[in-house]
């Protein structure tokens, strides 16, 4: 790819051009198609594509009329999605071997209201096995390659969904966000990310990681598009109780308001030790330059910061042994063939399908809700959460969002931490708390590093503020296009 600076890291908005019949829903799938047909082989982004249905359906809105269309808030919005969400017709694997084959009988709701806003469904991404990893390494079919730079990583879980966006392979993809698998890679490969509030968006048919912490939400080139792809898929689902139904709000109504009076909270604890320095550079620039347009500048302490990985990584493990002991070769995927008894086979069912992170996790998960453990860890870990989500009550009494850096560093090498789980999970250290906290956010490109590599801010808001938080953003994306 050609020398990036971070205004061309953003593309331009698609959704409202297609709706006004600006853009066709035809010729956007094309330019989509071509770049998988370049680069998918070498980057890996999608596991499967579905070019025909596509076709037909791009086609199908470009002969609406335009009364017809501008009914359809995404008319021909082409749309690729993290394999860990259900769409009927299509497999869904998680990345996982022990999801080979497996076909969802049915479409989860945020993908189904995608589709009933005009999305043209492209095809499924490569992500890491059971969204668990921050690199995409973890996949059973094969790490996905940054497009910025193919010996780098995407970022993880939901590297295929950025990667896919950064490389043309679609304008706007869904990715999950359990402990920052939006925003990390929407950050290493210099996209938009955004981490809807706790309840904001339906988790129906998607495949279940850490269920107090699973989010859906849309990685896009621009903000604008990734608000009217979260103003689709928010909302209440009977489907699944755990959504609310608070009203959406238009995310459109106040996005180019800009950030004059608004209060930004800089939290001392996301700039301490292991934060790079082109990384902290580009960040605090941006800060300042928000502060250049009006916005009041404070810092702010979130004190228990430095317990959040570790908190994360007791309840995410422990809520993940429960969710996949589902995966036993009776209902769904793959079975292990020559077994002589039940146990038997659950047993090696079990041990050829999953990936070594993904026992590591069963084990871990296992261990801290054990008898004699559980007030030790799991309680232990519930309590932290409980601190940090108020550190968070207690600054958003001062300020109307947070700024951070998204991650530590841009993307690393692929192999650089795979054979050190610790490094790894340190990476998602700006992170893990908002998905603790319950709280929104999102990352936004506001830099690129001396080789090349694109560098996220991470914007953090209050329960259901995403509309501030988008905001932001999109504020972020006025500076970088003004330079
Ligand atoms: N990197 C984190 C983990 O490995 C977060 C993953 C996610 O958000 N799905 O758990």
């Amino acid at each position: 790819m050609a020398m990036i600076t971070t205004e061309n890291l953003f593309t331009d908005p698609v959704v409202g051009a297609l709706r006004a019949g600006e853009r066709k829903a035809t010729a956007l799938l094309h330019e989509s198609l071509d770049a998988i047909e370049a680069r998918n082989g070498a980057v890996n982004a999608y596991l499967s594509v579905a070019r025909d249905s596509a076709r037909e359906r791009a086609a199908e809105i470009d002969a609406m009329s335009a009364g017809e269309r501008v009914h359809l808030r995404l008319a021909g919005l082409p749309c690729g999605i993290k394999d860990v969400l259900a769409v009927d017709g299509m497999t869904a694997t998680a990345s996982s071997k022990i999801l080979t084959g497996y076909q969802p009988p049915y479409t989860a709701t945020a993908v189904q209201k995608l589709m009933d806003a005009g999305a043209v469904m492209v095809g499924k991404l490569n992500c890491d096995e059971f969204a668990m990893g921050s690199s995409n390494e973890n996949s059973a079919y094969g790490v996905v390659r940054n497009p910025y730079a193919e010996d780098c990583v995407p970022g993880g879980s939901s590297g295929g969904s950025a990667a896919a966006v950064a490389a043309g392979m679609a304008p706007v993809t869904l990715g999950t966000d359990t402990g920052g698998s939006i925003r990390q890679p929407a950050a290493f490969c210099g996209v938009v990310g955004v981490l809807p509030t706790f309840g904001r968006v339906s988790r129906y048919g998607l495949i279940a990681f850490a269920s107090s912490l699973d989010r859906v939400g849309p990685l896009a080139g621009n903000v604008r598009d990734a608000a009217e792809v979260l103003g689709v898929i928010a909302g209440h689902d009977v489907m699944d109780a755990t959504s609310s139904t608070a009203p959406v709000p238009d995310y459109m109504a106040d996005l180019d308001k800009g950030v004059k009076g608004m209060r930004l909270g800089v939290p001392a604890e996301y700039f301490g030790e292991g934060l790079d320095a082109e990384v902290r550079q580009a960040v605090e620039e941006t800060i300042e330059r928000l502060k250049a347009e009006g916005a009041e500048v404070k810092p702010i302490s979130l004190p228990h910061t430095r317990y959040a990985v570790p908190a994360y990584y007791v309840i995410a493990t422990a809520e993940a042994s429960a969710n996949l002991a589902r995966f036993d070769g009776v209902r769904y995927g793959f079975r292990a063939p020559e077994a002589d008894t039940l146990a038997q086979m659950y047993r090696k069912t079990r041990d050829l399908g999953f990936g070594a992170e993904v026992k590591r996790r069963i084990l871990l998960g296992t261990y801290v809700l054990s008898a004699g453990y559980y007030d030790a860890y799991y309680k232990k870990a519930q309590q932290v959460r409980r601190l940090l989500a108020q550190d968070f009550v207690n600054a958003f009494a001062e300020v109307d969002a947070i700024v951070t850096p998204t991650t530590p560093t841009p993307a690393f090498r692929i192999g650089e931490k795979s054979d050190d789980p610790l490094a790894m999970y340190l990476a998602d250290i700006y992170t893990v708390t908002a998905n603790l906290a319950g709280i929104c956010g999102a990352s936004v490109p506001c830099g690129v590093s001396k080789d090349g590599l694109p560098i996220g801010i991470q914007i953090l808001g209050r329960h259901f503020d995403e509309a501030t938080v988008l905001r932001v953003g999109q504020a972020v994306e006025g500076l970088a296009r003004s330079v």
